[in-house]
């Protein structure tokens, strides 16, 4: 986990690679409590029994993890410095621009595929495949200052040739979100339908479309994890609330009518495959 200090308000702000963990967790054989995979499934089956992808960011509670961390480092700075638990409120995959708040105090550079890029460390770690977190501090601290770094300097962008709608506009950190797979399936526009030319390269990605982070030159591309999405169809909200329970996807701003549509475009998109010559 790297950490960068904000100076007014003033936060630390952190980033905690899920790039080394996800590996580990692969290492280890699976994803224990927290996994989606059938092991039982070869992958050939696996085209034919509707089986959606979640990417290597949504296998593990990874937002949780970092806020765990922070909240044990909140209890330090209480102890030493004082203050009350409201003064170190922790915030993750919240409504804060998290993204312009990590480049101004340095944990990283806008990299042209929409995402800060942290540079490598000591430990060879670096990229985008980390998740933002940071905590308030009741005290004043000199802010770390942003990086004079361009993480895209004399790359040909294969970010932008990897994404199957090209929503990533040619200069620096412009998406056009209505094309990002992405957006859809983390659950925006939950009353309009996903556009049929969206749908059509959606493919068979149940949460986590990492084209333009896997094509990245800074990140290491992990392996998806399959969940049957006909399966999901069957259940019930409450099942899906209880299926989903504590992992990254059973986070609230998804929800289960986002979970069933991505589902559903998975299902439709694999029947297609079916029904292939
Ligand atoms: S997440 Fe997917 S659809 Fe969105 S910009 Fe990246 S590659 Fe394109
Ligand atoms: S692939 Fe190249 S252009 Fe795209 S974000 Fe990574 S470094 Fe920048």
């Amino acid at each position: 986990m790297r950490a960068r200090i904000l100076g007014s308000p003033t936060m630390l702000v952190v980033g905690l690679s899920f790039e080394e963990a996800h590996a580990k967790t692969r290492r280890r054989g699976g994803f224990d409590e927290q996994s989606y995979e059938n092991p039982a499934v070869s992958a050939p089956l696996r085209e034919f029994f509707y089986f959606g992808t979640i990417a290597p960011f949504a296998q593990r509670n990874y937002y949780k993890e970092a806020v765990d961390k922070l909240k044990v480092l909140a209890k330090e700075f209480r102890r030493e410095y004082g203050g009350t638990k409201a003064d170190y409120q922790i915030r993750c995959n919240s409504q804060i621009p998290e993204k312009p708040i990590a480049v101004a105090c340095g944990l990283g550079s806008m990299g042209r595929n929409d995402l800060v890029i942290m540079p490598k460390d000591t430990n060879n770690s670096g990229g985008s495949n980390f998740i933002i977190a940071m905590m308030h501090l009741p005290f004043a601290l000199p802010g770390d200052p942003p990086l004079d770094w361009d993480p895209c300097k004399r790359c040909q962008a294969p970010c932008q040739e990897a994404c199957p709608t090209k929503a990533l506009d040619a200069s620096r950190g412009k998406i056009n979100l209505e094309k990002c797979i992405q957006w859809w399936a983390s659950g925006h526009n939950i009353d309009k339908p996903v556009p049929e030319e969206l749908k059509a390269v959606w493919g068979k990605r149940f949460y986590g479309c990492t084209n333009c982070q896997d094509a990245c030159v800074h990140n290491k591309a992990g392996q998806a994890a399959y969940i049957d999405c006909k399966k999901i169809l069957a259940m019930t909200d409450d099942e899906i609330n209880a299926l989903f329970k504590g992992t990254a996807i059973g986070m609230k701003w998804l929800g289960p009518a986002a979970i069933r549509r991505n589902a559903e475009i998975v299902c439709k998109n694999q029947k297609a495959l079916d029904s292939g010559p």
